[in-house]
This record gives structure tokens, C-alpha cells and sequence, in this order.
């Protein structure tokens, strides 16, 4: 897929134009065939959701565990208590562990297991320990994996591929050389782009009753005229009229206007209003767009500005003839697949790859072999991630609930954290800390740090969004429907879509429509309507107060739905679910709709990333933007800030 045409959910656009962008132990047992009519069976690990599982147990494998995953129960509820200044009312004493590190790691995703890459390349002797909050390393970039008749089977529990809007950095590209990851060799060697299309299968749109009044699947095949596309659908003829002149009008509505005095415009202006107010475009065309965005900027076409949405080729802009490349607001160029994007590749588990990578760059042991296509089929050895005589240790199940100094910031020559593992408080000892968790949790864990660094760091709102992994006996339906993926504007689940087709060192994709496959639903709880940061609130309660009873209930109803009519039973074909729950999503990235443009230098995230003392601070929120290539440039960015 192309960086222009391609989101990191997969989530397919509604011209069928592919677009980007859940805690442990729900569910603990892959579930085999013999669903019944009835929900699957749960098998809920009480063992770990109650006491924090030991990763050096026999058996400790958490990439295959189903159920609510992402953010599983048992890894964010200390942090939340300490967020309500319920934590330290109820907490024991503290145990020191007596152990001491060179550097210590706050946040095991890409940007810590980073963090800790470039620390050791400027001090190849030092003692690391990283400390992570869930029972799997790599944070969003986390890895489902299931057997399927026999057969291993991958998907991205989060973090979906290699894309950015921008070309990936001396930085971020040498990391990735580092670890042997050529994207461009690796693409043209491993992935089967045009498989499903050589299939015959498109992509479709499902029009839901609840929204547009019938149930109706229609497919869009390439180059197919949108009046003939529409031809079966619900919609009213004006819908459907304003469709055609969205997707293929030629209408300059600003004329008399450059091209940077009509970006300007289109960059204070929503979607929804561009559509509705500049189109003049029927409610029910513009209730067709409406979830398009949610993929990429994790909210609709009502918060997301139509000059972000042009540089993705979303339609209606024709007519302006608006030159290429964004206009820069907020100092950004969030319109930045216009300029150029990086190149792409997507691992059959996403860029849980990359963080598994990192983990055997750091840890030799705990991963076998040596290149970037048998790192794909490799078993993670959890037992070999915190040995006491390693260099490097990654520890599991622990959430850091605080980080100061020993002494005055100014002079002092320890840091102490301090973590909560099940009911246990411990401390360790640092020269040098890099928190490479959320911004957000930041000033819970370091209440020393100034209040306007505190403030700053509290502005962004990650962006909410689940990513949920489905197993199906086979693919026959999509088969008979002609399609490998659908845009569902009004639906629970806005995308599903077939899984890659990737053959990668030992791996191989089904390729029989009889065989077991992997399906991927991306849904984006957002609240039309409102400011976006107030939207990621009201989305993160949402899916943290959502069981996953009620994500399976939909999960069935929507694919019987859009599948059924091709022969799929959902009692019958589906045969395992992983949801992963993530609210605390995408990095936040400002948005000129509701944010202020602020002076370079200003912007919250730069005042929040700055150096405290012997702490310094990464992750992918410290770059405002939510890829892998800003959670690596980050961490190196801490790191060169320590020395
Ligand atoms: C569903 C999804 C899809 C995405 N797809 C893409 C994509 O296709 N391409 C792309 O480039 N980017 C994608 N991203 C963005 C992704 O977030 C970044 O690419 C990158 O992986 C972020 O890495 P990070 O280390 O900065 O943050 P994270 O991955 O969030 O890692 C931070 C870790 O710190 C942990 N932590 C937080 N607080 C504490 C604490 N107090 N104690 C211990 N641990 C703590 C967190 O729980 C987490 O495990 C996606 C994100 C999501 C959610």
C-alpha cells in the first residue's frame, strides 16, 4: 500500500482508497473451533489479572493470549489510582531492592527498548533496567498471535506498520538498519500487495440500517463509476447525486483564490463543514464521511480539518487545484503525506517486530536467530528478559508509581523509582532516568517537576482506539462478496479488513478463501461534535467501561451483517477474538481547529519533554506525533540530553 493511501489501521477509505491508525489476561485461552451459537467461553486468567503473572513462570507466553488484550486488566489500575490520589493513601512500605543501574526505563515500547539501544551505544557497559506496566514488551507495538488449523498466525495487536508522513530520520532509519530492517527490500521481497486483487476481491462500503436506514454491502471496484457503485444503496437520489459530485465534481468553490489563501481556509475549516457549508452536500452523503478520518487522526470528519484530509486524498478538493505539499500550521506540516512519506512495511505481527528486535539487540539470549525475517517466527523467551547478572533487564508487570531524586535535582547523583508489581512497593537506584511512558502520567510520577512543565505535559489527550483481532475458519465469504475489506461508516467497528498477505522467513499468509485467516475491525469510540481532546476523554471511558461481552456481541452482529449474505455464520466461523483496547492510543497531535498556533518552541510538548535534572523524557508524545519513527527520534533525543 501506498503512504498516501494508507492508514495504520488498514481501515479502507470510502472510495475503497485504504487509509492509518484495547489490558492483559482477559482471555487467556487461544479459543479453537467449536464456538457455539452462544458468546465464545471465557477463560478469564484470574491467576494474572489478580496477582501479576511472573514472566519467568513456565508457560508465560502473553502474544497468545485472546480475550481484552492492549491495555489488559491488571495494567493500568495502579496508575489510575495514583492519577486520583488514591495510590500512596493505601500503599505499603517501600522494599528496596538494593539494586542499581546506570539507566533506568520508564515504558518498555519502542521508544524505551530505543532509549536503552542508544544509551548502550554511548556507554556499551552500562546496567539497564526498563519497567513496563503490561505483561508483553513493545507497548502499542504488541503482537497477536494464534494457531490456526495447526498454523501460526499473526496480526497487529497495535502498531501497524512502517509509514510516517515523513521521511524516517538519519535516526530512525539507521535504527532500523541497525537491526537489520531494510523496508524497501523487505516489501518488495515479502509482500504480496496485490494478492486479494488478483483474487477479484475490492473493497466495499456497508451501509447499516441504524444509520441509512437498510443493511446493504456495496462493492467498488476499480475504476467503477461512483452513480453505478451507489446504484443499490439506500441512499436518497440527492445522497447520492452529492456523492458522485464529491467524488468526482470539478468545482473550484473558492474561485478568485490561490491556492495558499484557499489551504488557509480549508486548514480553520472541518470536513464536516467543508462538505456540508462549501459543497452544500446532503446529510446522509456527508454521514458516508464521516468515519473516514477515524483510522488517521482518531476522530471524524467534524474535528479533523479538510486541509488535513485533502493532503490524504480524500475527495471534494478537486476542483480548487490546490498545489501540492502542505501548508504548514502549528508549525507542522500535518498535511504531510503530500510532501513525501516514508517508505512502508508492514511485519505480519506490525511493528511488534521492530520492538522484538530491539529486545534481542538488548538481550541476545532471550530471542534466537539473527535477521529481521526469522525474528518474525522466533518464540520470546519471557523467563530470559530479567536475569540478575544481565546487562540489560526487562521487567514486566510493573508500573512505576515514582521518580525523584536523591538530593537536590540541581547536583544530585541518584535517582530512586519506585514500582508497583502486584501487591508489592519496590525502589531501585539510577545515575540517569528516561521516561518513555505517557506524557500524561509524567507529572503523577515526578510532582517535583516545575508546574509549567507539569501543565504542558498534561495538554495532549492520547487518542483512544481499539484494534481487534479475529480468527476465521476460512474466507470463503469475502470469496463470494468480492471483497477484502469494508468501510462502515455507521457501524460499531467503522473497518474490517483481511489480513496481509506477507511471506516472511519461516512465515507464510493463508492463501486458500478455504483456509483459517485472520480479520482485522478497527473501532474509534469518538463524540461528534465536541472539541477533539474533549472527544479522547469521553472515548477513553468509553472503552475502558466497555466488557468484553459487549465487544463480541457486536463483533458477531457486525460481520453476520456484512458477511452474511456471502454465507458466513458467525456462531460457526469464528473461532477465536483478541480485542486490543487502547485508550490510551495515538499520540496527540494538534489540531488547528482547536488548538492555538503557538510560537516554535512553545508548543506544550516541547515546554514538557525538557530535561529534569537526571530525568529526561521520550515516547512518541514528546514528538507530538503518533509513529515509530518520533518514539525512536525521542529517545534519542533523551538520551543525547543525559550525556
Ligand atoms: C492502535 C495503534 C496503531 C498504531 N499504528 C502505528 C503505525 O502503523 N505506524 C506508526 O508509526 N505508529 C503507529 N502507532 C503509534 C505508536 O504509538 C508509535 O508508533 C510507537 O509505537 C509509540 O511508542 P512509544 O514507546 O512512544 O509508546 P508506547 O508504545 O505507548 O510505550 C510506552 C509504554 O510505557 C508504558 N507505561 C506508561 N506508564 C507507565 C508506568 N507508570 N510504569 C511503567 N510503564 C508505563 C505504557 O503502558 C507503554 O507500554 C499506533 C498506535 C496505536 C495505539
Amino acid at each position: 500500500m501506498s503512504a498516501q493511501n494508507t492508514d495504520h489501521s488498514g481501515a479502507p477509505a470510502a472510495d475503497g482508497g485504504i487509509t492509518r491508525r484495547d489490558f492483559l489476561d482477559g482471555v487467556a485461552i487461544a479459543i479453537g473451533g467449536g464456538a457455539s451459537a452462544g458468546l465464545l467461553p471465557r477463560f478469564v486468567a484470574a491467576a494474572v489479572a489478580q496477582e501479576p503473572a511472573t514472566q519467568d513462570a513456565a508457560g508465560y507466553y502473553p502474544p497468545a493470549l485472546t480475550g481484552l488484550r492492549g491495555d489488559h486488566p491488571g495494567s493500568f489500575e495502579t496508575a489510575h489510582a495514583l492519577r486520583d490520589a488514591d495510590f500512596w493513601p493505601h500503599a505499603g512500605a517501600v522494599g528496596a531492592t538494593g539494586e542499581d543501574y546506570d539507566l533506568v526505563v520508564v515504558g518498555g515500547g519502542i521508544s524505551g527498548l530505543a532509549a536503552a539501544h542508544f544509551y548502550r551505544a554511548r556507554r556499551p557497559d552500562a546496567r539497564i533496567l526498563i519497567l513496563d506496566n503490561h505483561d508483553d514488551v513493545g507497548g502499542h507495538a504488541k503482537r497477536n498471535e494464534f494457531a490456526l488449523a495447526g498454523r501460526l498466525a499473526l496480526m497487529n495487536g497495535g502498531t501497524y506498520l512502517i509509514d510516517s508522513p515523513r521521511p524516517y530520520s538519519a535516526v530512525a532509519d539507521g535504527l532500523l538498519r541497525t537491526l537489520g530492517v531494510d523496508p524497501v527490500a523487505l516489501s518488495k521481497k515479502c509482500a504480496d500487495k496485490n494478492f486479494y486483487a488478483a483474487h477479484g476481491l475490492a473493497r466495499g462500503v456497508f451501509f447499516d440500517r441504524e444509520t441509512f436506514g437498510a443493511d446493504k454491502l456495496v462493492v467498488r471496484r476499480k475504476d467503477a463509476a461512483w452513480r453505478d457503485v451507489l446504484a443499490g444503496t439506500p441512499l436518497s437520489e440527492k445522497a447520492r447525486s452529492d456523492i458522485v459530485r464529491i467524488e468526482e465534481g470539478t468545482t473550484d468553490y473558492f474561485p478568485g483564490l490561490s491556492s495558499a489563501e484557499k489551504k488557509a481556509r480549508l486548514a480553520r475549516m472541518s470536513y464536516r463543514d467543508f462538505l456540508r457549508d462549501v459543497v452544500k452536500a446532503d446529510p446522509a452523503a456527508i454521514a458516508v464521511y464521516q468515519a473516514r478520518s477515524h483510522g488517521e487522526w482518531g476522530v471524524g470528519a467534524d474535528a479533523v480539518s479538510a486541509l488535513d484530509v485533502w493532503a490524504f486524498d480524500f475527495p471534494g478538493f478537486q476542483g480548487l487545484r490546490l498545489e501540492p505539499g502542505s501548508a504548514p500550521h502549528m508549525g507542522y506540516t500535518a498535511a504531510g503525506y503530500a510532501d513525501g512519506g516514508s517508505y512502508t512495511f508492514h511485519f505480519p505481527d506490525g511493528n511488534a517486530s521492530i520492538a522484538r528486535l530491539l529486545v534481542r539487540n538488548l538481550i541476545p539470549e532471550s530471542l534466537p536467530g539473527a535477521s529481521a525475517e526469522d525474528v518474525v517466527t522466533a518464540k520470546l523467551d519471557y523467563a530470559r528478559l530479567d536475569r540478575p547478572q544481565a546487562a540489560v533487564r526487562i521487567r514486566l508487570n510493573a508500573t512505576v508509581v515514582r521518580v525523584r531524586h536523591l538530593g537536590d535535582p540541581v547536583s544530585a547523583s541518584d535517582v530512586e523509582i519506585v514500582y508497583a508489581r502486584g501487591s508489592t512497593l519496590s525502589s531501585v537506584r539510577a545515575r540517569a532516568c528516561v521516561l518513555a511512558c505517557y506524557n500524561m502520567i509524567i507529572p503523577y510520577l515526578c510532582p517535583e517537576l516545575p508546574n509549567r512543565q507539569k501543565e504542558a505535559l498534561h495538554y495532549g489527550s492520547k487518542i483512544p482506539l481499539m484494534y481487534t483481532s479475529v480468527a476465521l475458519r476460512n474466507w470463503q465469504a469475502f470469496k463470494a462478496l468480492g471483497i477484502a475489506q469494508v468501510y462502515a461508516p455507521g457501524s460499531y467497528f467503522t473497518s474490517l479488513a483481511l489480513n496481509e498477505v506477507v511471506d516472511i522467513g519461516g512465515y507464510k499468509s493463508a492463501r486458500s478463501p478455504a483456509e483459517p485467516v485472520l480479520v482485522h475491525l478497527v473501532r474509534v469510540p469518538v463524540a461528534p461534535g465536541l472539541p477533539e481532546r474533549e472527544q479522547h476523554r469521553m472515548g477513553r471511558r468509553d472503552i475502558l467501561a466497555t466488557d468484553f461481552e459487549t465487544f463480541e456481541r457486536n463483533i458477531r452482529d457486525q460481520l453476520d451483517r456484512v458477511l452474511g449474505p456471502g454465507g458466513f455464520v458467525a456462531a460457526r466461523d469464528i473461532t477465536a477474538i483478541t480485542v486490543n483496547r487502547w485508550p490510551h492510543g495515538y499520540a496527540y497531535e494538534y489540531n488547528p481547529l482547536f488548538d492555538p498556533d503557538w510560537p516554535l518552541g512553545e508548543a506544550p510538548h516541547v515546554i514538557g519533554r525538557a530535561r529534569f535534572g537526571r530525568i529526561a523524557i521520550a515516547n512518541s508524545d514528546a514528538g507530538a506525533a503518533a509513529y515509530t519513527d518520533s518514539a525512536i527520534d525521542q529517545a534519542h533525543r533523551a538520551v543525547g540530553e543525559l550525556f
